[in-house]
């Protein structure tokens, strides 16, 4: 091989690996998953607590051809000016014990929530999902049987987000999310809604705790979580009985966020 050729081909190869790195590059870049504008985490938000979960950088780079139009954002219409809004939402029911629970405090203050509920307890409990909508609150899908989406296989996460209750909100369980779930909960018509404030009401620490954590960290527009499943939500109940009339009288209103749920 003369030097000539030899260099020919090394300059060939060098052109050929920028190239490729650059390919690479653009289709890394359009692959990236849009933004879930599902978080609906609010630019004022003040990131209170470790708990908060963490917002998704908003990326610019949405794949140029979208084949279906993700749900859009449940609360945008909601939380607009200075209307003072806070979202309920309440995970891992319908329990027969306490949702009707949960429900009752809500109809006492006036106040609506997303119920963010289980394939397999919705089956187990027939007629709550009923009961839920009819009180004028919302349903969000949060999976069948609550497992975490970013831990299973492809088919099984496939099964649980399309298959699991009929919405078109969907928080994943313990909030963990990467571009597969993001993508799967997109493909099957929902949008990925996560939470602003976590009392940890599932850890029993007290219903002063639960009371205290939910009104040092809530702000406008924020989404509060919170279980109507799971174990004794005794707390969660007083808490909720607790904290309503207090933010109520701050200015605040509570809707349910609009997940349509096909009825
Ligand atoms: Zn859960």
């Amino acid at each position: 091989m003369s030097r000539k050729f030899a260099a020919f081909v090394a300059t060939g190869v060098a052109v050929a690996i920028v190239i490729g790195s650059l390919l690479a590059l653009a289709l890394g870049h359009t692959r990236q998953p849009k933004p879930a504008a599902a978080t609906t985490q609010t630019s004022t938000t003040p990131s209170a607590t470790p708990s908060v979960t963490p917002t998704e950088t908003p990326s610019l780079s949405a794949p140029p051809s979208t084949p279906r139009r993700p749900a859009p954002d449940p609360t945008a219409a909601l939380a607009t000016g200075n209307k003072k809004v806070l979202f309920l939402s309440f995970d891992d029911g319908p329990d027969p014990y306490w949702t009707p629970k949960v429900l009752q405090i809500l109809a006492k203050h006036g106040a609506h929530a997303t119920f963010f509920e289980l394939g397999a307890m919705q089956s187990a409990h027939p007629g709550l999902r009923e009961q839920v909508l009819a009180a004028g609150n919302t349903i969000g899908s949060h999976s069948i049987t609550h497992p975490q989406l970013t831990a299973i296989s492809a088919a099984k996460r496939h099964h649980e987000i399309f298959d699991g209750p009929k919405s078109t909100c969907f928080r994943p369980p313990y909030g963990a999310s990467n571009p597969k779930v993001r993508a799967d909960i997109k493909a099957a018509g929902m949008v990925q809604v996560l939470w602003d404030v976590d009392p940890r009401d599932w850890a029993r620490p007290g219903t002063q705790a639960i009371a205290h954590n939910i009104l040092t960290h809530a702000h406008n527009h924020n989404i509060i979580l919170m279980h109507d499943g799971g174990g004794d939500r005794s707390q969660t109940v007083a808490a909720l009985d607790k904290v309503l009339p207090i933010l109520k009288a701050q200015g605040y209103t509570f809707p349910a966020m609009n997940c349509s749920s096909g009825l």
